[in-house]
């Protein structure tokens, strides 16, 4: 049937925006946040308009409705990701999801000389932890590399690397590269080798179905915010067994059994790293995000990206200097197309783009590793979603032909 992509644009209110220099907004920038659809923004105005409370504590009734809303949520979102409410952790995003795993699995089951295997294509919210933790307790990191031919991971030096590792931490689907990792491959590997895994689905979420009991992985990172839901909230899903492993994360309120001068005792499961006021509004943003998803089949809202970024990038090929990084004609890639100019500096070309209109990104992308593999400091980085157009797209390789023939 295909999606109907004007009717996805009209509920998302920003894509009407004009900048101040009276230009129509062209958002390219996914990879580092998407838009929200009006359902996700009136729920959390919702919340705040009519029953804001805390949530788990008071028995008032605007409690009851705040802390329905908040396990509802969670009820929601474990179901979209193939899995039960009991497995899901709130945390503020994928990267203290991550942490998570660091703090409370890894420095209670990992001792010195244990083994971790990360890959050079990481996000720097999957290799700083484990680097803090190796200076702390002197576990040792091994880096995949990638293969710099066709910008895949290395599945050979995996291999070796695996071999008596005792986690792994993978990216589901570069940041950079818009590269999906053969997890399902990753996963099993590791599992045959005694490891646990641990797989960053920031970016693969927003492109997949993401079924996490299916996958047999221990645990997954996911962002809201890149996925339309709100900033501030993301999820560790962990295995039953991987759960029952960790010791307590951040400690003080709703994390207890029992409090005296004497000591404290903890609450089981999900509710044992959930410290504090929970991230309410943002919980019931999700959810809303979650349930608006749901009516897409994801593997439409793939090809619909995949095939936009795919045109981008063979029209850019064409462009004098430029220099495409990653393969964004691979079907599995995610839509995020990574490039540079010979000559122009990437910030002076996102200037450049920007005064058309078009948010892009420029930088290391939290993966200076990455940067350091591929030689260059930065890139500039377009990513699509699933209210971007074909339009857009050629109205962005015709504006950057514009620059380029004037810039360069
Ligand atoms: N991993 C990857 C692959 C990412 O792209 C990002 C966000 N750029 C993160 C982790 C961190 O996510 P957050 O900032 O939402 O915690």
């Amino acid at each position: 049937m295909g999606l109907d992509v004007n009717s996805i644009r009209s509920e998302f209110p920003i894509l009407n925006r004009k900048l101040p220099n009276g230009k129509k907004l062209v958002y390219f920038d996914n990879a580092a946040t998407s838009q929200k659809p009006q359902c996700v923004i009136d729920a959390m105005s919702r919340y705040y308009e009519e029953y804001n409370s805390n949530a788990h504590r008071a028995n008032h009734t605007l409690a009851d409705e705040a802390t329905s809303a908040l396990e509802n949520a969670r009820r929601t979102i474990s179901s979209y990701f193939g899995t039960s409410p009991e497995q899901l952790i709130y945390t503020s995003g994928a990267t203290e999801a991550i942490n998570l795993v660091a703090f409370s699995w890894a420095r209670e089951n990992l001792s010195k000389g244990d083994v971790i295997v990360l890959t050079e294509m990481e996000h720097h919210a999957d290799i700083v932890p484990w680097q803090q933790l190796s200076k702390d307790m002197g576990v040792e990191i091994r880096y995949v590399p990638i293969n710099i031919e066709n910008y895949f991971l290395d599945m050979a030096a995996f291999e070796i690397a695996v071999k008596d590792a005792s986690l792994v931490c993978v990216v589901h689907t570069s940041n950079v590269l818009g590269i999906r990792n053969p997890v399902e491959e990753i996963i099993q590997m590791s599992h045959d080798s005694g490891a646990k895994v641990l797989i960053d689905c920031a970016q693969g979420a927003p492109h997949e179905q993401i079924n996490f009991d299916d996958s047999e992985c221990d645990f997954i990172a996911i962002s809201a915010h890149k996925m339309a839901g709100p900033t501030g909230i993301g999820c560790l899903l962990v295995r039953k067994d991987a759960m029952e492993e960790m010791g307590p994360f951040m400690t003080g309120g709703s994390m207890i059994k029992s409090v005296t001068t004497k000591g404290s005792t903890f609450q089981e499961g999900h509710a044992m790293f959930e410290t504090g006021t929970p991230r309410i509004a943002e919980a019931i943003g999700w959810g809303a995000a979650v349930e608006w998803l749901s009516q897409y089949d994801m593997e439409e809202v793939h090809s619909h990206i995949q095939e936009i970024a795919s045109w981008t990038a063979e029209k850019m090929k064409n462009i004098e200097g430029i220099t495409i990084y990653g393969d964004p004609k691979k079907s599995n890639s995610s839509g995020a197309v990574s490039f540079l100019h010979a000559t122009i500096q990437s910030q002076d070309l996102a200037l450049l783009l920007d005064e058309g209109g078009f948010a892009v990104r420029t930088g290391h992308h939290c993966a200076q590793p990455l940067m350091d593999a591929l030689g260059v400091p930065s890139t500039n980085r377009i990513s699509f979603w699933i209210y971007n157009t074909m339009d857009e797209a050629k109205s962005f390789v015709e504006h950057l032909e514009y620059v380029v023939k004037r810039f360069s």
